[in-house]
């Protein structure tokens, strides 16, 4: 239960003054339809009334404010026509001016004669200085009790500046003080004021520097949001590790003859990822961990390894792969080995149907199959393992906190693991992954052929397109991807096939076309003709994206690809350079481009290094960007801003780790008022791990 001390924060937006149930509505998918959610919608800007100029010295474009005594009403003779106010003192002449205005209220407002107060900015038209609807028109001591200093906020289409400004000011004087749940000594030394200041402190900025990330306002209140983050992460590894998992004997003997059986030496980072499996698997609690190497660092033998453990011990084990085509992949790679070994294995995806079907789900249920390889279609409802030991899942999209958790639930104490191919920042690693253990794989396999990346302009699309004759000639297979234009499917489909079109006119019928709206079957087999080499170019939509495997392809193409984020350019860059010949990726673009953007294309240019591309990106834009929750998997926050807060997240997760040592169940004061503070960022679902002791 949320504590009542939260009420009047979590009471309807539409309590406010000014907020009716229409602009409740536009509130609600904005900001979210809470109290609290206007307070953690922040200013973006302000406008300050302290400009004051006579209105012969005014400077155009500027917010002023002036005292005018009201001279006449101009009253439009037709609708379409402004009403003008004509006002002036002794140091000139102003026009108010308004568009569909209301007359009557107009001369209400400014009766002729009265002075006035006007504020807001102003521009000159025809050599007349005119202000175009007034922000403000009042006596001065109605004006007297504006803020000076009004902050604007960021909007959406139905909400107006004044709407939610009035109603987020209107909500300052109710807050009430909440138990403090920063320690005292860090508050202190950071200079940081208690929670309720802060909030008002941030609504009411008196310069420009309050709006910066690191005003101490600013600051605090980020502190807080990452606290309550990590503070939920944490409780959630607690809980993990508290959970009984099994303990499997090491499988030395599958792992030996695994070794024997492959043409090549492991990597130092493979051997010491399989090195925390093993040791993981065999501690008697359960595993999450996180296996983060970049495209083609080996990660399926270290899952492999994993796999044979819980085999070796009697129990079974899952590889869940995000698409069909993928999980073919591991089927083809991994199913001779298995073989080889005497285990026995099965693939699973969408595509069993019926009788079929039916058969890998006794088989699963009843102990029949060791290994499962599969799509999701492994974790739907209807299927049971006879004995889950260990799931792993090869990720395409990252999997909330929820999710991962989820996944252990078709077996008692299954292990997880969860690979992914998406670096990430180091100093980024724990607020996404905190509640997981990550393994970090470095190296490459040996004797890779550097990719050459080129950057090249549109413009000389024609000499790229006749330069891929030379590549064919020498037998080379070509990706050429085309992006995601205007997140509409069918238009950036239409790009593709135009792209497909124009290059079948040089090429003919070595040049093929797979998409995202094709069917499963229909884009293996195009697939499968350029694995086979029946065709040499393939036209794609990002739908490659994910890690499919084609030693021969050697040459990448990517249009527009100044459209896609470094770590997608990078994932595709790394489909080529995986077999003996070299390679090499074309980076085409359509200019001008900024400065950034070319940094950012560069980049690509410089290194092949995943980990490296990422923090450049990190650099180069942002956190926000880099890592919107879509792509990385990082969860979004109101308050904090993970670039200008970086230096922060060492100091939460300090604090959260001693807290944990000192006061387990949350129970000091400082205890309790952590528990309001998880309610007020609605993170309140981590509190059922305190009940239980
Ligand atoms: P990813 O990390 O992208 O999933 P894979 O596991 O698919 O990478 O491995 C990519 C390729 O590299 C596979 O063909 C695999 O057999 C090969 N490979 C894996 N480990 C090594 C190694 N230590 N030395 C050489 N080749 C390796
Ligand atoms: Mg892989």
């Amino acid at each position: 239960m949320r504590p009542t001390l939260l009420d009047t924060l979590f009471a309807d937006a539409t309590t406010l003054p000014g907020i009716g149930p229409k602009l409740g509505k536009i509130l609600a998918e904005f900001t979210g339809d809470k109290i609290v959610d206007l307070l953690f919608h922040l200013p973006s800007n302000l406008i300050d009334r302290q400009y004051r100029p006579s209105l012969a010295e005014v400077e155009d474009g500027r917010i002023a404010t002036f005292e005018v005594e009201v001279m006449k009403h101009d009253v439009p003779r037709r609708r379409n026509l402004p009403y003008r106010i004509l006002c002036g003192n002794e140091t000139g002449y102003l026009s108010l001016v308004f568009f569909h205005a209301r007359g009557d209220w107009l001369g209400k407002a400014m009766p002729q004669g009265a002075t006035r107060m006007v504020s807001g900015r102003v521009e000159r038209f025809r050599e007349q200085l005119q202000i175009v609807h007034p922000d403000h028109m009042l006596p001065q001591a109605e004006f007297d009790k504006l803020p000076i200093v009004e902050p604007v906020y960021p909007l959406t289409a139905g909400l107006s500046a004044k709407a939610l400004m009035k109603a987020t000011q209107a909500a300052l004087p109710d807050l009430r003080a909440l138990p403090e749940w920063q320690e005292a000594e860090w508050l202190k030394q950071q200079g940081w004021s208690d929670w309720q200041d802060s909030v008002q402190a941030v609504h009411r900025p008196e310069n420009m520097s309050a709006l910066e990330p690191t005003h101490s306002a600013r600051a605090r209140l980020a502190y807080d949001e990452l606290l309550a983050h990590q503070l939920v992460l944490a409780l959630v590894r607690r809980d993990r590790k508290k959970q009984e998992g099994r303990a499997y004997q090491p499988a030395d003997d599958f792992q030996a003859r695994l070794l024997a059986m492959l043409p090549f030496p492991l990597t130092g980072s493979q051997e010491a990822a399989i090195a925390d499996i093993r040791d993981d698997m065999a501690s008697p609690m359960r595993m999450l961990r996180l296996l983060q190497g970049d495209v083609g660092s080996g990660k399926t033998i270290v899952a492999l390894m994993g796999m044979l453990q819980a085999v070796a011990n009697g129990a079974q084990s899952a590889l869940m792969a995000p698409t069909e085509i993928l999980a073919r992949q591991h089927a083809d790679t991994l199913g001779p080995w298995l073989d080889e070994l005497g285990i026995r294995w099965q693939l699973m995806t969408a595509r069993n149907k019926g009788k079929m079907r039916q058969e890998s789900l006794d088989a699963l249920a009843n102990g029949d199959v060791q290994i499962a390889i599969g799509t999701h279609a492994l974790f739907q409802d209807d299927v049971a393992f006879a004995d889950l030991g260990l799931a792993v899942v090869d990720e395409q999209h990252r999997f909330g906190v929820q999710q991962r958790m989820a996944l252990s639930s078709k077996g008692t104490g299954v292990d997880v693991l969860v690979m992914t191919a998406t670096p990430i920042p180091r100093t980024l690693t724990l607020t996404a992954y905190g509640d997981m253990d990550v393994s970090r794989m470095p190296d490459k396999p040996p004797g890779r052929q550097p990719v050459e990346t080129r950057v090249i302009s549109m413009d000389r699309y024609p000499e790229v397109a006749q330069g891929l004759n030379n590549a064919l000639a020498e037998g080379a297979r070509i990706y050429w991807v085309c992006p995601l234009v205007n997140e509409s499917e069918l238009v950036d489909l239409a790009a593709a096939e135009d792209r497909a079109k124009a290059l079948q006119k040089i090429y003919g019928d070595r040049v093929g076309l797979v998409h995202g709206q094709m069917k499963p079957a229909e884009k293996d087999a195009v697939m499968t003709r350029f694995a086979t080499g029946d065709i040499s170019i393939l036209v794609a939509t990002t739908v490659i994206e994910v890690g499919v495997n084609v030693p021969e392809a050697t040459v990448m193409v990517i249009e527009h690809a100044e459209r896609f984020g470094l770590a997608q350019l990078h994932q595709l860059r790394g489909r080529v350079g995986r077999g003996l010949d070299k390679s090499s990726c074309v980076l085409l673009y359509r200019g001008p481009l900024g400065e950034t953007a070319k940094s950012r294309l560069n980049i690509m240019r410089e290194t092949e290094d995943g980990f490296k591309i990422a923090e450049e990106d990190l650099r180069l834009r942002g956190a926000g960007e880099v890592l919107g929750t879509r792509q990385s998997g990082l969860p979004l926050f109101r308050l904090a801003d993970l670039e200008a807060h970086a230096d922060l997240l060492p100091a939460v997760h300090d604090d959260v780790k001693l807290l944990l040592e000192r006061d387990p169940l949350l129970t000091s004061p400082r205890g309790e008022a952590l528990r309001v503070l998880l309610y007020l960022f609605r993170r309140d679902e981590a509190i059922r791990f305190l009940q239980s002791g």
